[in-house]
C-alpha cells in the first residue's frame, strides 16, 4: 500500500471539498480546472502525445490540446495521463477467498452489514488505485449491498468507482458455496440458488427489480484436466436453461456475466448468447471464433488464477496450477482469434490490500503489448459496459475520469500500480 497518512489527509480534504460542493471545477459555471500533463495516452491512439494541457469543466473534459485560459492549473508534467481505469471483473464484498474456509468464514461469521462496511472501504481502495469505474460482479451472499454501495457513492456519500452491479448471481442447487454442511444444517449460499427454465426467468425479473446492472451466472464447476489436456467440467445450468436467463435480460435490455473456466460452461455460454465469458481458462478454437463473429467479450482474470493456484493446491486441488498454464495457451489463441479482451482481475477474489494492476503485467507476459493491455482497460472495458460514450478516452464531451502515472507505461506497463493522480468526473481524489 502506498498510500501513507498525509496522502489519506489530502484525500479528505478534497473529499470534505468536494462533499461542500467546493472543489473547483465541480459546479457549473465555475472556471475550468487545467491537467498539465506531460505526456497523454487519450485511450484513442496507441501514441503517446507530449505535452498536452487538458481543460475540464464542470465533470466533463472541455478541451485537449489548448492553450490554458485562467483557472487552476494542475501540474502534472512529469507524468503520463491516461483514462480513468475500468476493471470489469470485481468483488467488492469480498475480502479474498483462496480457500474455501476463507470463504466460509465471511459468509458465516459476518453479517451483510458489516461486509457492506467493508465494502466501502474496498471501494475507496479500487478509486485510488486509479479505478474509476468497476463492473461488481456479484455480492457472494451478501444480498443486494452492491446497490446501495453504488447509491452511496452516487449520492456523494462516499468516495468510489462509478459502478455497473449483478446483485446476487445465480447457480443452480448443490453447485455453489456454502457446500459440505450437514443436511440439517441451513447454511447461507453464495449466489441465488435457481432450477429450471421459469425460476431462471423469475430470479432475473427479481434481481433487475432491485437494482442489478448486469445478470451473472455460474456455468461450470469442479474442473480436471483430461489426458488430452483439454480442462473438462460439470456443466451447472443446462443449455435450455442458461437461454432462459439470457433471453429474459436481454428482453429487459440487460446484458449477461457468464463465469466459465472450462469446457462446456463456455461452450454452453456462448450457445445461449451471453455478452461476456468471465475467466475462460480453457475455450476451443470454435468457441473462439463464435466469440469473435459475436462480438462477445473474453475477460480472462489472469492474476487472480495465479494468486490462489498454490493455496488452492495446497489445500488439496493441484488443478489449479495446472489452469494456469492453459489459461495462457487460451488467452494467446484469443487475441490471435480476434476476440475482443477486456481488463478485469476478480478484486475481491485477491486481498483488496493488493493492487488489481498487477493485472497488467500478466497481460504483457502473456503477449499484449502495454498499449493493448491498456486498451482492455480503458475504450474495450467501456464498450463491455455500454459506457463508450461516457469513460474510457480522453476527449471532449466525455467524463473527466483521468489518472495519471509517474513515467511511461507504454516502457513499464507495471507503473499503473503507481496511479498517483485520480480524477473522477472533475474531482480530484488523489494527488502527487
Ligand atoms: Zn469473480
Amino acid at each position: 500500500m502506498r498510500t501513507t497518512i498525509e496522502t489519506r489527509l489530502g484525500i479528505g480534504l478534497v473529499m470534505i471539498a468536494f462533499l461542500s460542493g467546493l472543489a473547483v471545477g465541480q459546479m457549473p459555471g465555475q472556471p475550468p480546472v487545467y491537467l498539465k500533463c506531460g505526456w497523454l495516452l487519450d485511450g484513442k491512439s496507441d501514441q503517446p502525445r507530449k505535452d498536452v494541457i487538458i481543460a475540464v469543466e464542470g465533470e466533463k473534459i472541455r478541451e485537449v490540446g489548448g492553450a490554458p485560459a485562467s483557472g487552476q492549473m494542475a501540474d502534472l508534467s512529469r507524468e503520463t495521463c491516461l483514462p480513468g481505469l475500468i476493471d470489469t471483473h470485481t468483488h467488492i464484498l469480498l475480502q479474498g477467498d483462496i480457500t474455501a474456509a476463507d470463504y466460509d468464514e465471511q459468509l458465516l461469521k459476518q453479517s451483510p452489514e458489516y461486509r457492506t462496511i467493508l465494502a466501502t472501504v474496498n471501494a475507496r481502495r479500487a478509486l485510488e488505485y486509479g479505478f474509476t469505474t468497476i463492473r461488481d460482479l456479484e455480492t457472494e451472499g451478501a444480498g443486494y449491498a452492491d446497490v446501495d454501495v453504488k447509491k452511496a457513492i452516487l449520492n456523494g456519500v462516499i468516495p468510489g468507482p462509478r459502478m455497473q452491479v449483478a446483485t446476487r448471481a445465480m447457480d443452480v442447487t448443490g453447485a455453489y458455496p456454502l457446500q459440505g454442511y450437514a443436511p440439517n444444517v441451513p447454511v447461507p449460499h453464495g449466489v441465488q440458488v435457481v432450477d429450471g427454465v421459469e425460476d431462471g426467468r423469475k430470479a432475473v425479473r427479481e434481481q433487475i427489480s432491485h437494482g442489478a446492472d448486469w445478470i451473472k451466472v455460474y456455468s461450470d464447476r469442479s474442473y480436471f484436466v483430461r489426458p488430452d489436456g483439454v480442462l473438462d467440467d460439470i456443466p451447472t445450468f443446462t443449455l435450455d436453461e442458461l437461454k432462459a436467463i439470457v433471453d429474459e435480460a436481454h428482453r429487459e435490455r440487460h446484458k449477461v456475466a457468464s463465469h466459465a473456466m472450462a469446457l462446456h460452461g463456455v461452450h454452453n455460454s456462448v450457445e445461449a448468447g451471453v455478452d461476456s465469458i468471465e475467466h475462460g481458462n480453457y475455450i476451443t478454437d470454435e468457441d473462439l471464433k463464435t466469440m469473435q463473429s459475436r462480438g462477445i467479450f473474453y475477460v480472462p482474470t489472469i492474476f487472480v488464477g495465479d494468486y490462489v493456484a498454490r493455496g488452492r493446491a495446497n489445500a488439496g486441488s493441484p488443478v489449479w496450477l495446472q489452469m494456469v498454464q492453459i489459461h495462457e495457451d487460451t488467452f494467446r489463441r484469443a487475441m490471435k482469434a480476434g476476440v475482443k479482451i477486456a481488463f478485469g482481475t476478480d478484486a475481491g477474489g485477491f486481498d483488496w490490500k493488493v493492487d488489481p494492476a498487477k493485472e497488467f503485467g500478466y497481460m504483457v507476459k502473456w503477449g499484449m503489448t502495454p498499449a493493448q493491455a491498456i486498451r482492455a482497460a480503458t475504450a474495450s472495458a467501456a464498450e463491455l459496459l455500454g459506457m463508450q460514450d461516457k469513460v474510457g478516452t480522453i476527449e471532449p464531451g466525455k467524463l473527466a475520469d483521468i489518472v495519471a502515472v509517474p513515467g511511461d507505461p507504454l516502457k513499464d506497463v507495471s507503473l499503473l500500480e503507481q496511479v498517483d493522480f485520480v480524477m473522477k468526473g472533475g474531482v480530484v481524489y488523489k494527488k502527487p
